[in-house]
């Protein structure tokens, strides 16, 4: 199509029902194209059941083919450039996303449902820190001398991997392509992106803003079928490395096929996250540390969310007053509303395994309906797909709630007495990727700490993911670090060792 897409987003915003016949193209060797062969996905809105925005090409094996080739032509150029100009590139679309951050938010909360106020101005924020933020680290892409005697040179090289691609999830999609795309970028690889189905608008509009900076091929964006673009880029002999967000099932499946042909992957999966509160922590900050780390203001979306509340019995009363009143004030409704605090479920899928597991939930012997329960099925709400904030307190850790991933605004919440037994239930898991520990006495909290099996653990607050922090799971949370210097070296660098004989 060879065309632009300047103000694609604006009419989206504007009048969705304007565009429902447009087709937005995805990005590729720099050019805006459809699928080669012509396939089409519709792009819905959480916020009206699943109304129709937009349509996206949905690409082929075929079109994969031709994007890793792009970025395999374009990527040794890319590398060999002065550390200094890929700096100046990731900088520049920082600014240029700083500039469009109010579309890219207002696009978000269309696309995702995620509420605009709470979330997707925030995500906006934190995408333009990560490119500041791998901006500033370009020079430290670099290798060390070893101390060999007069006669040797002896140093490594931090290479680029190569052509990258990058599987994307809907929950956070700019944010989680801001953990990928500067990082491998900046390092001198080039990259093939692939949004999830549900959410690829956000996610053409930063290509758009990224192609600007960048030279042909780049970075290439193209939107498609998991099983069929993403299981593609995850087989194709060319893609050098597959840098992986989403489910621990798909995960599962993509570290298998990667692996098959021995290729690099990193693995960003789910979370059953404990939140374990001591006695002494009840404080003013307490209530509102606990209600970041649920994650609820993103309808629990998220894979760090603090899911599972274990709390000393002393205080279990104090806190849940607290925290019930808190999350039975967040008001629910439209993402694009300023007023509201949670938007909608991604899908009708998600939403109904959501509805179901807080039917489980509620058919469990002894278990108390603290908040909220099953969606509303009349009034505005009843319109999209809004579940309400949702606590069950005396959960039993055997209950499937206590053991799945929601996804879902749904708290679990058990009581302990003794801080072994709540290390144990916190451990219980097969997933260990975020935690959270609460107590005035950083001696415990930082022996609690150290003894939870995750990835990444927060003491006294429950906010997200801070630019430059080492952020990835362990256990089935999955494999490979990001957001950091170290991750970025780790994720998206291999090291050259070069031995030289010198002569005297
Ligand atoms: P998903 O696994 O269904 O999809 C993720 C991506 O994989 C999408 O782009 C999808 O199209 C693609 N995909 C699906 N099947 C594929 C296949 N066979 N081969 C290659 N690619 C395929 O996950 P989702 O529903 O989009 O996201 C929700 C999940 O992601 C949750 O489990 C959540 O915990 C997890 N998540 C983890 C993190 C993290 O940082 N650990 C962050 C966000 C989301």
């Amino acid at each position: 199509m060879g065309n632009t897409v300047g103000t694609r987003s604006a009419d989206l915003i504007d009048g969705v029902a304007d565009v429902r016949s447009q087709l937005y193209p995805m990005l590729l060797d720099g050019q805006w194209v459809e699928a080669q062969e012509g396939g089409e996905s519709e792009v819905t809105t959480p916020a009206r059941r699943g109304e129709v925005i937009a349509r996206v090409p949905a690409s082929g094996a075929n079109d994969v083919d031709r994007a890793v080739a792009a970025a395999r032509r374009a990527q040794p150029a890319w590398a060999a450039e002065h550390f200094k100009v890929r700096s100046r590139a990731l900088a520049r679309i920082a600014d240029d996303i700083e500039a469009r951050a109010e579309e890219l938010a207002r696009l978000t909360a269309l696309d995702t449902g995620n509420a605009l106020r709470t979330q997707a101005r925030p995500e906006v924020a934190t995408l333009v820190d990560l490119f500041r933020y791998f901006a500033g680290v370009a020079g430290e892409v670099k290798g060390t001398v070893l101390p060999a005697g007069e006669g040797q040179l002896q140093y490594t090289r931090r290479e680029p991997l190569g052509v990258v691609a990058a599987i994307l999830p809907w929950n956070s999609p700019l944010m989680i392509a801001g953990f990928k795309i500067p990082a491998a970028l900046v390092a001198g690889n080039t990259m093939v992106a692939k949004p999830a189905e549900d959410a690829p608008l956000s996610l053409l509009l930063l290509a758009e803003i990224c192609q600007e900076h960048l030279p042909p091929g780049v970075l290439n964006m193209l939107t498609g079928r998991g099983r069929v673009c993403g299981n593609a880029l995850v087989e194709h002999a060319d893609v050098d490395k597959v840098s992986f967000t989403g489910s621990t099932e798909v995960g599962r499946l993509v570290a298998q096929q990667a692996g098959h042909r021995l290729a690099p992957t990193s693995l960003e999966l789910g979370g059953k996250n404990p939140a374990i509160v001591f006695p002494d922590a009840v404080d003013d900050d307490l209530i509102d540390g606990l209600l970041l780390a649920t994650r609820f203001h993103r309808q629990g979306q998220s894979c760090t969310s603090g899911s599972r509340l274990l709390v000393h019995a002393d205080v279990h009363d104090e806190v849940m007053d607290g925290l019930v009143k808190k999350l039975g004030d967040l008001v629910v409704g439209d993402p694009l509303d300023e007023a509201s605090d949670m938007g909608a479920i991604i899908n009708e899928t998600q939403f109904c395994g959501v509805r179901d597991y807080i039917a489980d939930g509620c058919s469990q012997p002894g278990v108390k309906l603290a908040l909220g329960g099953l969606p509303p099925s009349d009034g505005p709400l009843s319109e999209g797909y809004y579940h309400v904030p949702t606590v069950f307190d005396a959960v039993e850790p055997n209950w499937r709630i206590a053991r799945e991933e929601i996804f879902g605004p749904v708290l679990v919440v058990t009581p302990w007495r003794d801080v072994d037994e709540a290390i144990r239930l916190a451990n219980d898991t097969n997933y260990g990727l975020a935690a959270f520990v609460w107590s005035s006495d950083l001696n415990r909290a930082l022996t609690t700490a150290h003894r939870i099996e995750a990835g990444w653990v927060q003491v006294n607050q429950g906010g997200g993911q801070v630019i430059g922090q080492s952020y990835g799971g362990v256990k089935q949370s999955g494999m490979g670090r990001e957001v950091s210097l170290e991750g970025m070296l780790e994720g998206f660098t291999h090291t050259k060792q070069v031995n030289v004989r010198l002569s005297a």
